[in-house]
C-alpha cells in the first residue's frame, strides 16, 4: 500500500497535485476539511459541531476529527492506498493516524510529501485566485498572510515527527504543474 500524507500551505497547488497523484497511483484521497464541509452542508450533528469551531478558525477537537477519519478509512475501496489531506494537524493526530493505518489497513504511512512555496508567491497566487474564485478569504492580503502563518504554526510539530522517522520530503512547489507532478511521482516510486 502507498499511504501519503500531503502537506502544503494554501496556494501551494496541493489540490491539483493530489488529483494527479490519485490518477497516477490509484489512490483514495481523504480530506478532513472536505468531510467537515460535506457534513455542514447536510446539517448533520457532526456538521453543526464542526461549524462552531471552523467558523472561528479553530481546529475541531481531535476525538471528533479522528472518529470521522476512521469511518472513512474503514470504507471498502479498491484503491492502492490513501492520500491524507488536512490530517494530521497535531502531534496527537499523527500518533492516531499511525495507529489507525496499522489497525485498520495493516499498513503504515509511507511518506509525508510537503510542497514548498515562498510566502510572497503564495500571497500573489491567492490574491489572483480571489479575483475569480469568489472566496472572501482569498481577497484580503492580511487574511491570506494569517492563514499561511497559521498553517506553519500548526504543521511544524507534525513535520518534525515525520522528519524524525525519515519520512519527510520537501518538494519545490514553484514551476510547471507537470514538472512538479513528476518530482512527486519520483518520490512515490521510491517507496513503492
Ligand atoms: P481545510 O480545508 O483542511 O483547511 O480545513 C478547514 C477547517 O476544518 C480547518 O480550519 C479546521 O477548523 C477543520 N479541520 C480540518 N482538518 C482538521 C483536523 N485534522 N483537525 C482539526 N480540525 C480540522
Amino acid at each position: 500500500m502507498i499511504n501519503i500524507v500531503l502537506f502544503g500551505p494554501p496556494g501551494s497547488g496541493k489540490g491539483t497535485q493530489a488529483q494527479n497523484l490519485i490518477e497516477k497511483f490509484n489512490l483514495k484521497q481523504i480530506s478532513t476539511g472536505d468531510l467537515f464541509r460535506y457534513n455542514m452542508k447536510n446539517d448533520t450533528d457532526l456538521g453543526k459541531l464542526a461549524k462552531s469551531y471552523i467558523d472561528k478558525g479553530e481546529l475541531v477537537p481531535d476525538q471528533v476529527t479522528t472518529d470521522m477519519l476512521v469511518d472513512e478509512v474503514k470504507k471498502p475501496t479498491d484503491a492502492a492506498g490513501f492520500i491524507f489531506d488536512g490530517y494530521p494537524r497535531t502531534a496527537n493526530q499523527t500518533a492516531e493516524l499511525e495507529r489507525i493505518v496499522k489497525e485498520v489497513l495493516n499498513s503504515e504511512i509511507s511518506v509525508c510529501l510537503s510542497l514548498v512555496v515562498d510566502d510572497e508567491i503564495l500571497v500573489e497566487r491567492l490574491l489572483k485566485r480571489g479575483e475569480t474564485s469568489g472566496r472572501t478569504d482569498d481577497s484580503n492580503e492580511e487574511i491570506i498572510r494569517n492563514r499561511i502563518k497559521e498553517y506553519y504554526t500548526k504543521t511544524a510539530e507534525v513535520a518534525e515527527l515525520y522528519k524524525q522517522q525519515g519520512k519527510y520530503v520537501e518538494i519545490n512547489g514553484v514551476g510547471e504543474i507537470d514538472e512538479i507532478s513528476q518530482k512527486l511521482f519520483a518520490e512515490v516510486e521510491k517507496i513503492k
